[in-house]
Order: structure tokens, then C-alpha cells, then sequence
């Protein structure tokens, strides 16, 4: 008999199981860590091979998304180091008196912020702040009587913010304004957590801040990720559904935070040009290779009228979902291959120019 038979049908046995471990150890795993912050529940998921690497790279992001989410924060916090001043306390306490440094990724927001400004006419401004405020989103919201509002609308113009790249410096021009980032920070912050995955070596990622989603890569089936976009009035109820591949989608809506006084909702986007909240939109979704960007756009698209929307969109080369005030769903003609609007809502669908 053949005695070297049972010896080769071991070796090739072992080599099997060796050759089954190996790739066992390099199978795509995926690691999700979630973090309260910036008043929002962050989840960031991301997929590779080496645990390890995995859970550094994360940690790697959120300490980015801490960073940015200090300088941007707006409230001082006694017994912190943040009470010292974020580069947004010391520029609003320093209005009207001097120019403040600040840190480069301070001044880019506020650059970011001070052009879509400028694009959208006056529908988004950055020197918000005293307006917010009045409103009291976040503490004890109200509707503030019309010469209160008249007062704070004095207060608000992005003229009054100057930017100086070369000294790295900004400042408020008059005393009483204040800056409110609340419609940039978190998007930047994403961007910024993305980037930093990035540099970790991850290929695959999707960051979900509250309304804010960036993708990296594909989902882990090589095909696009697949985002629900929300009913604005319905909490579990989805009106569409956007492919979504390296790119981000930040909705801005009428739902996040919000009052109701005799049936009539006041909600935390404010039109600088009337001191009153928004009335075009209910939810608008901005989708663009960059958070940072999509965050700023969803908020100008909000405050603007659906059909100047989409112009300046395909103006810009981006891409907006919206859900108007008077129930229907617009959205670019350049996003008609990756959304599948669902049936059965209560919005007339009607395809943008
Ligand atoms: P978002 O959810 O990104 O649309 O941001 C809403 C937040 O942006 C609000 O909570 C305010 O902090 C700020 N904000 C509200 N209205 C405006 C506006 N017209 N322009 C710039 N920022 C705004
Ligand atoms: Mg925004």
C-alpha cells in the first residue's frame, strides 16, 4: 500500500485550514463608534481588514471633529478650556473693538460661509447670531416682538465680517453682532473626519451626523451606499431613496427644531431678510463631493425659493432634493439616475430644469 497517501491528504488538510485563516484574518470587518457632539448623536462606520487600524483611524476622525467642533463653538463653558475663548467666542466678544487670529480652519469656514452669502443674495448669513438669540432655539424658544426683531436684524450683516487671510484674522465690525456657525460647523467637521479616515488608509467609511452623511467609497457590496431622504412629516417615513458614492448629503429641514403657537410652526432657520423663519421649504438635501459644502448648501437652498434653488445649483455644478412648503419634491435633473422616489407620499413629484 501507497503509505505516503495519508500523509499528503494531512498536509494538504493543513494548508487548506492555514490558507482558510489567512483569509479569514483579512476579510473586510466593519467597526462603528458613536459620539455625542456638537448637539448631535456622530456615528462614523468604516470598513478594512485590520481591526487595529480601524479603531485608530476612528479615534483619528473624532478628534478632528473635536477640534473643529472647539473653535466653532459659540457658547462659552466655565471651568473648561474652551471657556478661554473657541476662536467664535473671542471673535464675538472682540466685535466692534479689534480684529481677532484665528486658527486657519476658523477663517475657511468663515470664508466658506461669507461666499455663499454673498451667492445667495442675503438668504444665508453667518452674523446671524443676535437674531438666533432672540428666537431662543436651544433654551426657550419664543416669537420675539417685531421691534426686538427689527433691533437684532440691525445687528446681522455679512458686509460687517472682515477676513483677513494675510494676517489670518477676523473680525465684526460692529459691537453686538455675533457669529452662529451652526449651519457650516458640523458639515466641515465631517469633511474634515473624512479627509483624516482618508489619511488612515480607509477606503470605505460613512459618517451619519445627524442629517449629515458622507460617504467614502462604496458600501461593502461594491455598490453605491443608499441613503433614505426623510418625510418632513412623518418621523419614520422616507420620501426617496439617493445613491450615494464619495459624496456628501446634508438636509436641512423644518423638523429638527421647532415650536408650534396657534398650529403655526416656527422652526431654527431664520430668513435674514425678514427676522422670521423660513417659509419656502419643508426639508431641502444638498449633495456635493464635499460636507463642508453640502452643509452651507442645504441652508442657502432652505431660505431660497425651490425654483432659484435649482438654478443656482446647476449654476454651481451641485445637486438639491427638496420638499417645498406647498408639498411638492423638486430636485436637479443631473440626480434623475441616482434617486427612487417611493410611492404613496403625500408630495406631487415634478422634475427640476
Ligand atoms: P442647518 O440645519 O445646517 O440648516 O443649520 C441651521 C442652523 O444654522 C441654525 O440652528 C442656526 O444656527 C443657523 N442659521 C439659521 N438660519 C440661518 C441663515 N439664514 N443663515 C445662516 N445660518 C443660519
Ligand atoms: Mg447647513
Amino acid at each position: 500500500m501507497n503509505r505516503r497517501g495519508p500523509v499528503l491528504l494531512i498536509a494538504l488538510l493543513l494548508l487548506t485550514a492555514l490558507l482558510a485563516s489567512f483569509l479569514y484574518g483579512r476579510r473586510s470587518r466593519e467597526y462603528t463608534s458613536d459620539q455625542f457632539l456638537m448637539d448631535t448623536l456622530i456615528s462614523i462606520k468604516v470598513y478594512g481588514s485590520d481591526p487595529e487600524n480601524l479603531r485608530m483611524a476612528v479615534n483619528a476622525a473624532y478628534t478632528e471633529m473635536h477640534r473643529i467642533a472647539e473653535l466653532a463653538d459659540s457658547f462659552p463653558h466655565p471651568g473648561t478650556a474652551a471657556f478661554a475663548g473657541s476662536d467664535v467666542c473671542r471673535i464675538n466678544q472682540q466685535a466692534g473693538i479689534a480684529p481677532v487670529p484665528v486658527n486657519p480652519d476658523t477663517l475657511a469656514m468663515l470664508q466658506l460661509a461669507k461666499k455663499y452669502c454673498e451667492l445667495s443674495g442675503g438668504a444665508f448669513d453667518v452674523t446671524i447670531g443676535p437674531l438666533m438669540d432672540l428666537w431662543g432655539f436651544g433654551k426657550i424658544p419664543h416669537i420675539p416682538p417685531p421691534e426686538e426683531i427689527r433691533a437684532a436684524l440691525a445687528l446681522v450683516g455679512n458686509q460687517d465680517l472682515l477676513l483677513d487671510e494675510i494676517k489670518q484674522t477676523a473680525f465684526l465690525r460692529r459691537r453686538g453682532m455675533k457669529l452662529d456657525l451652526g449651519a457650516i460647523a458640523k458639515g466641515y467637521a465631517t469633511e474634515k473626519a473624512l479627509q483624516s479616515l482618508k489619511k488612515s488608509g480607509i477606503r470605505k467609511a460613512l459618517i451619519d451626523a445627524g442629517g449629515n452623511i458622507r460617504v467614502l467609497g462604496r458600501n461593502p457590496h461594491n455598490s453605491p451606499w443608499r441613503i433614505g431622504i426623510k418625510d418632513p412629516r412623518k418621523s419614520d417615513g422616507i420620501v426617496a431613496i439617493l445613491s450615494l458614492e464619495d459624496a456628501a448629503a446634508v438636509t436641512s429641514g423644518d423638523y429638527y427644531r421647532f415650536f408650534e403657537v396657534d398650529g403655526k410652526r416656527y422652526h431654527h432657520i431664520l430668513d435674514p431678510r425678514t427676522g422670521y423663519p423660513a417659509v419656502e421649504n419643508m426639508a431641502v438635501t444638498a449633495i456635493s463631493s464635499d460636507a463642508g459644502i453640502a452643509d452651507v448648501l442645504s441652508t442657502v437652498f432652505f431660505v431660497l425659493p425651490a425654483e432659484t434653488a435649482l438654478k443656482t445649483a446647476a449654476g454651481l455644478g451641485e445637486k438639491v432634493f427638496i420638499v417645498t412648503a406647498d408639498h411638492r419634491i423638486l430636485y436637479s435633473p443631473s440626480l434623475a439616475a441616482n434617486i427612487e422616489l417611493l410611492p404613496g407620499t403625500a408630495y406631487r413629484y415634478e422634475q427640476g430644469r
